[in-house]
């Protein structure tokens, strides 16, 4: 066994590294059906040379966290939004349906069985989960699989940029783009992330922490940053990209703009945002969010010889604010109101 021993890490200096944990879900779909899904020892299996997946990229994942609360419960953030993204993003790729409820459970039975990687509350780690479906049933022509693969792992984590709640430099690419109009941008689907890696590689060559995108046909409005979403402060509201396809519909995204309106009465706008709005005054702020980055500032963004510096180390206040009722709800040290937070 290749597991590393829960009580051998240290979960104080963590990563996004992967760490192999002890146990994780498969459930196998043939003939038309899933079959009951069970909890097996974390390892390899078999997959032909011909499935879908290995030669037409059919395959979707989803990433969710299960946080320690101070109380030492266990608990995942809006588990239900994930198991029904995960639907849509199969829907999109001629997959098969998983039932929400059982979804949910088979993340929860991951978690109690990998419970001892749970980092602790007073670490900044989690026990990041990964459901993965592939197409594995062999294939030639270009057409969906017949059987599926289900996983559920465990891996647990700390911050997922190094830079934390410091602040990251972003570069604007105009050499690459993620997604366009009728693609797969709003998918979490394997196939959008090989061809973003590049990107990112030849942003990190030149010392920033990820790229930015801009959409593909007018190459002017922001989109996404890596595999986070994007939201400025501009002249006081807070402004994301609207979700017309392209970007990924994230749970931290949607959860940020309730807490913003609702709890907070700032005003939210789901607009385009073009890249040379960031470079005005009235934009005073910049953060991405998603699960692994959790809300991220972003210190500076360039774009060729411009370069717009929002803070120096110290994020803006509402970046900070809106940072402190989140993760505040997602451990459960404020009170949940929304009924977000599922105890396992
Ligand atoms: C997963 C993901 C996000 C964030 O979604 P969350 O549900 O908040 O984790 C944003 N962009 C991309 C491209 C993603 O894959």
């Amino acid at each position: 066994m290749m597991y590393m021993d829960a009580k051998d890490i240290d979960y104080y200096s963590l990563g996004f590294e992967y760490i192999e944990t002890k146990t994780m879900f498969v459930s196998d779909y043939n003939d038309g059906k899933w079959d009951e899904g069970k909890l097996v020892p974390f390892g390899k299996f078999e997959i032909s040379p011909a499935a879908c997946v290995l030669n037409y990229g059919q395959g979707i994942f989803e990433g969710m966290k299960a946080l320690r609360t101070k109380n030492g419960e266990k608990v995942l953030f809006r588990p239900k939004e994930n198991a029904k993204r995960f639907n849509e993003s199969a829907s999109r790729m001629l997959m098969p349906n998983y039932d929400v409820s059982k979804f949910v459970d088979a993340v929860k039975d991951v978690v109690r069985a990998n419970e001892e990687y749970i980092p602790p509350y007073d670490s900044a780690g989690a026990l990041y989960l990964r459901p993965l479906m592939i197409g594995n049933g062999p294939i030639v022509g270009v057409k969906p699989a017949k059987s599926y693969k289900f996983i559920i792992f465990a891996i647990p984590v700390g911050p997922y940029f190094p830079e934390g709640f410091r602040g990251i430099d972003l570069e604007i690419t105009k050499k690459y783009t993620r997604a366009a109009p009728g693609g797969t941008g709003a998918t979490k689907t394997c196939c959008n992330y090989a061809g973003s890696m590049l990107a990112g590689k030849e942003a990190k060559e030149k010392g920033f922490a990820q790229v930015i995108f801009l959409d593909a046909v007018h190459m002017e409005f922001i989109e996404e940053v890596g595999a986070a979403n994007f939201f400025a402060v501009i002249n006081g509201t807070l402004a994301t990209p609207k979700t017309t396809g392209t970007i990924l519909p994230g749970i931290t995204r949607k959860s940020i703009l309730e807490l913003a309106s609702k709890k907070m009465g700032i005003k939210i706008e789901e607009r385009d945002i073009s890249y040379k709005e960031l470079f005005e005054n009235s934009c005073s702020e910049a953060f991405c969010a998603g699960t692994a980055a959790v809300i991220t500032p972003i210190k500076s963004i360039v774009l060729e010889d411009k370069k717009r510096i929002f803070s120096e180390g110290e994020p803006g206040e509402i970046t900070r604010k809106i940072y402190e009722l989140l993760v505040g709800i997602q451990r459960l040290d404020i009170d949940d109101e929304f009924g977000w937070v599922v105890k396992i």
